[in-house]
């Protein structure tokens, strides 16, 4: 088996599953987070970055993507992500949609009183490996991707039949002792899709980007509750994420399928 250990990086939780021969990254951070992730891998559980053998990138956003290109360069780690990633910053709207998710990162690290520091990233990925729904892991073939849209066209969440455990990336947050679903929902339809999916799924352990690792008793209940908020409205600053949060050229795409 493996073992859990959560980093908490510049924003977000970055988690690290350890293996005796092997380690796999979930996900890939910000820019900002190289120095914080390498201290953990060397220093703290004594193992090489070059044993990082795949690391996945859950959705294109700073918090998740922002070393995916720093790990190819200087370690050659291996990064794999769903098929439609780089739909998501394509052409001038992808740009500028790019452009305002940095901005909103920085928005987060101020809020959260975090130092600022820099967390741009290149707006294209390129991944390894390409996988759909349902597919294994290469090198961790216990571990499987389950697709999981809404929040953004191509999250994935990653799922470990055997230990009921799943990564779950920005499909539900936890803030203040509240499960939240995303800001922004940029595709409500999928999301509902999404969430009424992981209630068939046998899960126990959650491994939230924005939470922290949470066990739920009755997961069908748990994912269901949450549907409910898909249609809420919101105010104020998160009514204006939303609106900004909508350049994306794939959401045009996708919204007629949603
Ligand atoms: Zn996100
Ligand atoms: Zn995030």
């Amino acid at each position: 088996m493996y073992k859990i250990h959560e980093i908490k990086g510049h924003i977000q939780s970055i988690y690290i599953f350890e293996y005796k021969d092997k380690i796999l990254l979930a996900d890939c951070a910000t820019k900002a987070d190289m120095l914080k992730i390498e201290h953990y891998i060397v220093n703290k559980i004594g193992r090489k970055m070059g044993d990082i053998k795949l690391a996945m990138v859950s959705h294109m956003h700073p918090d998740h993507a922002g070393l995916a290109s720093a790990f190819q360069k200087k370690y050659n780690i291996p990064i794999v992500s769903h098929p439609n990633v780089n739909d998501w910053y394509r052409g001038s709207f992808g740009k500028l949609q790019h452009f305002i998710d940095v901005l909103l990162a920085w928005y987060v690290s101020i809020k959260m009183k975090n130092p600022p520091k820099l967390m741009w990233y290149p707006s294209k990925l390129k991944p390894n490996y390409v996988l759909e729904d349902g597919a294994p892991l290469p090198y961790f073939n216990d571990w499987q991707i389950i697709y999981t849209p809404g929040h953004t066209s191509h999250d994935i969440s990653l799922y470990h039949k055997q230990s009921k455990t799943i990564y779950l990336g920005d499909v539900i947050l936890k803030l203040k002792n509240k499960y939240l679903l995303p800001m922004p929902i940029t595709l409500p339809g999928l999301m509902k899709k999404t969430l009424n999916k992981l209630s068939e799924i046998e899960i126990e352990n959650l491994l939230l980007a924005h939470g922290g690792r949470v066990t739920i008793e009755q997961n069908k209940s748990f994912f269901y509750n949450l549907i409910e908020q898909v249609g809420e409205k919101k105010k104020g600053i998160f009514k204006f994420i939303n609106l900004i949060s909508l350049f994306s050229p794939c959401i045009r795409k996708l919204e007629n399928i949603d």
